[in-house]
């Protein structure tokens, strides 16, 4: 472990609200009392770091995150979400962070979803300014979402792409599988015409296997999960083909036994193909995980050599949607480490 902790890291599939932790989960209890002294937060809530126990499927996991959004409903929450997640990866040693989520807006607070993505970007500011961490974001769309909505995210992710120091660099697609995505196609469609890198969460689960032609023929800048794409001939070639990267988190996929075991990933297919592929955590809070835990379980699986590790992790950072040159600048500090590690 020692090893994948000390390496320069990527992370580029890390859902805001299913990445926080539990101690970052009572400094938001914490901010809620403030305002409202009686507030009692929902006790599920605070046994995320257990979720091994009581997370069994996608679906469990599901019914987690509604309780730890319910914590993030002012931009003051929000933001202090930002700030603890954003630090958790940087102590784990990650250098570039692609940070994820879906703009969110509540009458009852007054948060409309322009106040949200600004909360974000608040806090990624604030971290950029005192830790060794680059932080860009993806605004997702909900698969459960109505066009219309997701059309108001599309847009919003355009606009703040061109000012607010660009950290916005792309859209992605996630949310309960079950829901048909092809409905969102002309939006990706539109967010790549403006220059935005896209996402989509594809074959997790075995619930919605129609839309992957359509959806592959987009075709996605990079795709999330994929865990069952490798099982069609035509779908892995049309991967192939377009060299399009896989963002793959064992831990998760492993609890929510979309994969039975860790052996029975996805990734040994990938990797035995020399296909790109980064390793993630999706929600290191909910999942109890963190970006280091999940290369040293790729690497007791599959019995990677140190050398592979660091090909994987530098894979990583240039499957990530920053632009090239910003990538490449970041790259000397992978180059560094393996001057110090020869
Ligand atoms: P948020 O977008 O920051 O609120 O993060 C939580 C949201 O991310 C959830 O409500 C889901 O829509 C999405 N999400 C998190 N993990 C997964 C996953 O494994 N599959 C699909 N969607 C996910």
């Amino acid at each position: 472990l020692a090893y994948c902790k000390s390496l320069p890291k990527a992370e580029l599939h890390a859902h805001l609200n299913g990445s926080v932790s539990v101690r970052a989960i009572e400094k938001l209890i914490e901010l809620r009392k403030r305002s409202e002294p009686d507030y009692k937060a929902d006790d599920r809530v605070l046994s995320t770091a257990k979720a091994q126990d009581k997370i069994r499927t996608l679906a469990d996991a599901f019914l987690m995150f509604p309780l730890i959004q319910a914590l993030t409903q002012t931009s003051e929450a929000v933001t202090l979400a930002t700030v603890e997640v954003i630090s958790e990866f940087n102590d784990d040693n990650v250098k570039y962070l692609e940070l994820r989520t879906t703009p969110r807006e509540n009458t009852v607070t007054s948060m409309s979803k322009v106040d949200y993505i600004e909360a974000v970007l608040a806090g990624i500011a604030r971290c950029s300014e005192r830790l060794p961490i680059i932080v860009r974001l993806l605004l997702s769309i909900d698969r459960r979402q109505e066009v219309a909505d997701a059309s108001e995210t599309v847009d919003l992710a355009i606009e703040f792409a061109k000012s607010k120091n660009a950290r916005v660099v792309g859209v992605e697609l996630s949310g309960d599988p079950k829901f048909d995505g092809r409905k969102f196609l002309p939006l990706f469609q539109k967010a790549r015409e403006h220059g935005l890198k896209i996402a989509l969460h594809l074959a997790e689960s075995c619930d919605w296997m129609e839309e992957l032609s359509e959806m592959l023929a987009l075709p996605p800048d990079r795709i999330g999960h994929g865990t069952l794409l490798h099982n069609d001939p035509v779908h892995t070639a049309v991967i192939r083909e377009n060299s399009i990267p896989l963002e793959i988190c064992l831990t998760s996929n492993f609890i929510c036994q979309t994969t039975k075991t860790f052996k029975d990933s996805h990734l040994d297919f990938w990797f035995s193909r020399k296909h790109p592929v980064c390793l993630c955590t999706d929600d290191q809070g909910v999942f109890d995980t963190y970006l280091s835990k999940e290369f040293e379980i790729a690497s007791e699986t599959f019995n990677l050599t140190k050398q592979d590790l660091f090909d994987t992790s530098l894979c990583g950072l240039r499957c990530g949607f920053a632009p090239k040159e910003e990538l490449y600048a970041i790259e000397r500090i992978w180059a560094l480490f393996a001057k110090e590690h020869a």
